[in-house]
Formats: C-alpha cells, structure tokens, sequence
C-alpha cells in the first residue's frame, strides 16, 4: 500500500466553502477504512493547503447508533501527532444521530486521519469548520431588539446577522415556552481563541449540521469579553438541559470554567442578561421553585449539571459550567435579587388584563384596557395548547377541550406582554 498521502476520492467529500463559512464534509463507510494493529483506520488525508483557518472544528455523526469510538491525529509541522478521542455531543436534546466532537484548535495541520474501533453501518460523515483566519468587527446592536416590559433593561447584544453576516443561519419555526428557569452553561472550549463572533457561528453549525438540531442549542451566549450574542432568543424553547427545556432559557458562557475563574465583563453581563430575562418574566431569581418539565425542585439560577439527578430527560452526568461558574451562581443571584432595576419593577408596568373566574371551569371571561390583544394558553410542559384574538377588550373564550390542570396565560397587546396563572377544574 502507498505510504504517501493521498487526496481522497471527490465522491467522498463535498465542499462548502464561501468568504464567510468554511465547512468541509467528508463521508466515509465501513470500506474506506483498513485495518491493522492499531484498529481500523482511514486513509491518511491532505488538509488543503488553501484553506488557513483562525480555528478548526472537527466534529462528526453517524445515523448508525450502535456505540462507536472515533479518533482522530493530524500531521502538524510534519509529526502524527497523538490519537485524540472525539467525544459523544453535548447532552442536550434527543437526536437521531450519534454525534462525535473534538475541541476546536489553532494549530495548521497538514493531515488528518481518523480511526475507529469497530465495523460501522452506514456512513460516518465527519465535518470540519475552518473559521476565517482575518478578523472582523462586530456589528454590535446598540439596544436589545425584544420590548422590556420591566425596568431592567436589555443589554446590547450581537444578533443573528451580526454573527452570520451571510445570513444563512436560518432560524426555525420556534416552539415557545413559558420561562420559570434561568439555566447557565460552560461551552468547554476556546480559551485562547478570541474572535467570538465566529465561535458562535461554530456552535450554530455544528449544533445544526453536525447533531441535526433545529437551530443553535442556546438562547444566548456571552463571550469572555461580555459581548451578548443572541441565540433562540427569549422565550423560545432551546436544546442544552439535558433533554428538559421547557420552562428554561439556556445562557452559554464562551469559554471553559473547570479551572479558569470567569472575566468580570462576561460576569456583568450575565448579570444584566439574566436581569432582564427574570425580570420580564416575573422570575424572583433568588428563589427555587418546582421545574415541572425535569420534575426537580430548582433555584430559578441554575445550572446544567444541576439537571444531572433528574429521572427523566438525558442527563449524562455533565460537569457543565465548570466548577468555578457553577460555585459563584447562587451568590450572582442573590447580588441580582437586589439590584435597583429588579426591584423598582412593579407589576403594574405591564398592561393589565383580568381573567374571572379563575379557577375556571368551560368558560372564562377575558377583560383589558386594550381593544386589541391576543391571549396563548400553555400548559406546564411549556406547550401552547390554545390561542385567541380579539379586537374587543373583553371576550368569553371556551375551554371545554382542556383538561383539569394549571395554565399559563401570555396576553399580549400594544402596551407589552402580561402573565397570568389560571386553574381548569
Ligand atoms: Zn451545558
């Protein structure tokens, strides 16, 4: 057999390659790879010369979910470097696919090669991300896009087409949900890379392409330089609780937290992002309370590993946001439940609306100040199950098709957005 490199087949990969994203797949099945003692191994592969990269992500995914161990070296500076195990994906959300991810690095290789322990069936496409080598400035909004219905205000924030500026991240449809939990993360990785916008644009990819997800798993992320990047968004459901996201908004902090205290930058605006999201959502931050999608008792700051004891979901046992995020949540909480804006809200800065009777039973009738407004029903796991218009300030709405239980009201009318708890007997 030839010892040289060798370019691959042009079957086997696909290029995606444009000024913004650089993404490489390549697909392999069980007869591209060969074996000898040290396992079944792929061909030695050239990284194209040009192609520079800023940072390179490997990550991969079979549809075959019978439990497979990838490994990965590269050619740097001439030398194999060591086998590297690609991990099992960040828990988060049901998939069909079983998904293989390596931490994102700097280092130019010249080639790679990939191993695995076993026979596969199917194909394993393994994906890289070459983020751009040039940096660019960050078109930073000056404002949060979304209305505040309290006195906290949104901080600026680097939306979606500010971190996919060829806007070709598109977002979903999504599934909303009613937020009683604040959930903070750890991405793991990028200690040293510090062009973030691109790093979001990494997990987007690789939450999309490589774990066929709907969209980026979070609802906002937080770089190191307490820049705020909007993932989903506020009150959409997003994937990073270990399969449990009704009721939570998910908050990635960019950057690994085991070992590396937290910058005060991305510390302060955690805190003025996670003031916002409580208080538009009437959350009391320093308080727990029953997070009825994972069935546990949870302070309203939480964090992913605190998903690990539950019975139900995908917990995995995630270490998820380091041990010295994790140790300084409850006293950010506590240091927010104080802070002027949180408690200067009061509930009559959103638009009133009454409901009677409550709790109700076929009928309940809806009264506002508004002549035009519109009222969503959800249930506790966070589902809308009904949905109404009106363009007269009150209106009698049937609830004959809901079953006995607790709902949450979202009313909606020019002036903002209002919740309100309603009991079906
Ligand atoms: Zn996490």
């Amino acid at each position: 057999m030839l010892k040289t490199l060798v370019i691959i087949s042009l079957s086997l990969f696909q290029f995606g390659l444009s000024a913004q994203k650089r993404t490489l797949e390549f697909t392999f099945s069980h007869a591209d790879f060969h074996a000898n003692k040290e396992g079944l191994l792929s061909q030695e592969l050239k990284w194209p010369d040009s192609i520079e990269y800023g940072f390179l992500g490997l990550s991969g995914y079979s549809l075959d979910l019978e439990v497979l161990k990838v490994e990965a070296r590269f050619s740097i500076k001439g030398q194999w470097q060591e086998w590297k195990k690609l991990e099992s994906g960040h828990n988060s959300e049901e998939s069909s696919r079983q998904t293989f991810v390596l931490e994102p690095f700097e280092e130019e290789i010249e080639a790679w090669q990939i191993k695995v322990d076993q026979p596969f069936k199917g194909t394993l496409a393994m994906r890289f991300f070459a983020a751009p080598a040039e940096k660019k400035n960050l078109g930073i909004n000056s404002g949060g896009a979304e209305t505040s219905t309290c006195a906290c205000p949104a901080p600026p924030q680097c939306n979606r087409s500010c971190w996919c500026p060829n806007n070709d991240c598109t977002p979903p449809v999504y599934s909303t949900t009613v937020p009683t939990h604040l959930i903070i993360h750890h991405s793991a990785g990028f200690t040293n890379y510090n062009d973030y916008q691109w790093v979001v644009n990494y997990y987007w990819d690789l939450h999309v392409n490589t774990n066929g997800w709907s969209d980026i798993g979070y609802n906002w992320l937080i770089d190191p330089n307490g820049v705020v990047y909007e993932g989903r968004g506020s009150g959409n459901l997003g994937a990073h609780f270990s399969c449990l996201n009704g009721g939570t908004i998910g908050i990635c902090v960019i950057g690994n937290y085991m070992t590396n205290t937290v910058n005060p930058l991305a510390l302060g605006s955690l805190k003025e992002l996670a003031l916002w999201e409580a208080c538009q959502h009437n959350i009391a931050i320093a308080d727990s309370s029953l997070h009825s999608t994972s069935n546990l008792v949870l302070k309203h700051l939480s964090a992913h590993r605190d998903a690990n004891s539950a019975t139900v979901g995908c917990p995995k046992g995630t270490s998820c946001p380091g041990d010295l995020l994790y140790a300084i949540i409850d006293s950010l909480a506590l240091d927010m439940s104080v802070s002027a804006c949180f408690l200067s809200s009061p509930e009559t800065s959103h638009p009133s609306f009454s409901i009677f009777p409550n709790p109700a039973f076929n009928l309940l009738k809806v009264s506002s100040e508004s002549t035009t407004w519109t009222l969503e029903i959800i249930n506790i796991k966070g589902q809308e199950v009904a949905s109404y218009q009106s363009s007269e300030s009150e209106k009698n709405i049937r609830l004959n098709h809901l079953a006995a239980g607790i709902y949450q009201l979202i009313f909606t009318c020019p002036k903002g957005i209002a919740f309100q708890k309603l009991q079906i007997k």
